[in-house]
């Protein structure tokens, strides 16, 4: 749950204002803090979450920019779907097995898609976020994004500490404030969030039975349907002329009419209502999805999103990748090939920062002069072709 900024991991920076002077800054700070006070949050508690903030230029940066490039679906899909996520889904599912099928019994919601959404949202609970939420927030709504959006949901993150749900100090989150192993918003945490292990406390933080009930909650609150597949790749006809689109769901026996047919060779699916997409257009993979992958779209409004979780989970479930290959003669990246990247410019003296795998705007301008140097367009975007111009292959 990004605030639609899905994938801002990857998207890249071109700051688009000023920074504030300070002294505004402060002014600004002090108004939210008294917003805050208003809004009945006890002083011990304000006075904590206000202790030390600092203008943040990476929050407001963050919060301002705008993507140079249009993460194309197969970069997507390389970085969050990859071998790595594949096999770190497998070891949580075989460790928290019994809860993982005690919340599929409780919600109705699949366990393979609550892993794969625990995989996406938050690497398993293994990224916490790179802000500290009581202060990332003034720093957005001062610099000027949404001001009463984010105050209100510092008021209500501010909240659930005062709850005793959570410590202030635990309180990591992206700089929008989506926080915990599930990354909801303060917000949706105080709609959603459940106490699944009995302690007394909704703690999506550190409780692994909280956040995936947590998340199982807001699916099924969703209308998440218990049994329905999320979707599956199919072939088209090449001569087809039908709907395109997910909101345009027709019974399963008007798809087969049509000539449609799963694209690993098996039966379709007996009944149910999906939608057609494709993702890179006509020459790329489609997909028939159901009223269940809408489901995900709400977690975070985006069809890639959603591909992602529901792909993750056949992947976590032992089936294979997609028949139909990206329509690109430059594949997107994993993980472990973005460090390899940023080893191989480190090596090669255009990059002078850590081999993190994350594509930030240093990275990015290293990228673009090794382009330029290999006579490619300097577009920054981390691919094959220039990992293998590197790599010497
Ligand atoms: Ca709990």
């Amino acid at each position: 749950m990004k605030l639609s900024l899905s994938a801002s991991t990857m998207a890249v920076a071109a700051c688009l204002f000023a920074t504030p002077a300070a002294a505004s800054f402060e002014s600004c700070v002090k108004n939210i803090r008294a917003q805050v006070l208003s809004a009945g949050i006890k002083p011990d508690v304000v006075n904590a979450a206000f202790k030390g903030i600092a203008f943040d230029e990476k929050a407001v940066r963050f919060s301002r920019t705008q993507p140079e490039y249009r993460t194309a679906i197969w970069d997507y899909m390389a970085f969050l779907v990859d071998d790595l996520r594949i096999a770190d889904g497998g070891k949580m599912l075989r460790r928290h097995d019994k809860t993982l099928r005690a919340v599929e019994r409780a919600y109705g919601v699949d366990r393979y898609i609550l892993a794969a959404l625990w995989g996406v949202e938050s690497d398993y609970g293994q990224d916490e976020g790179d802000f500290f939420l009581p202060h990332a927030l003034p720093n957005v709504a001062c610099g000027g994004r949404k001001p009463g959006v984010f105050t209100t949901e510092l008021i209500q993150a501010l909240r659930i500490v005062a709850a005793g749900d959570v410590r202030l100090q635990d309180l990591k989150s992206s700089w929008a404030g989506a926080f915990g192993q599930t990354q909801f918003m303060p917000s949706t945490y105080r709609r959603l969030a459940v106490d699944f292990d009995g302690d007394g406390r909704r703690d999506t933080i550190r409780s692994v039975p909280d956040a995936l009930a947590s998340a199982a909650n807001f699916l099924k609150k969703a209308g998440w349907q218990s049994g329905l597949i999320w979707g599956f790749e199919v072939k088209l006809p090449s001569s087809y002329s039908g709907p395109v689109g997910r909101s345009r769901k027709a019974p399963i026996s008007a798809w087969a009419k049509r000539g449609v047919v799963r694209a690993d060779g098996s039966a379709l699916p007996s009944a149910g209502s999906f939608g057609l997409i494709r993702p890179a257009g006509a020459s790329g993979p489609a997909f028939l999805v159901s009223r269940n992958f809408d489901v995900l779209y709400s977690y975070n409004a985006a069809e890639s999103y959603a591909l992602a979780i529901g792909h993750l989970s056949d992947r976590l479930r032992g089936k294979g990748g997609f028949k139909t290959p990206w329509p690109t003669d430059d594949p997107g990246l994993t993980r472990a090939q973005r460090k390899r990247l940023q080893e191989l410019l480190i090596a090669r003296g255009y990059y002078k920062g850590e081999a993190d795998g994350r594509i930030g705007p240093v990275t990015i301008t290293a990228i673009k002069a090794a382009q330029k140097k290999a006579g490619m367009k300097p577009t920054g975007r981390p691919g094959t072709r220039i990992l293998n111009v590197l790599a010497g292959n």
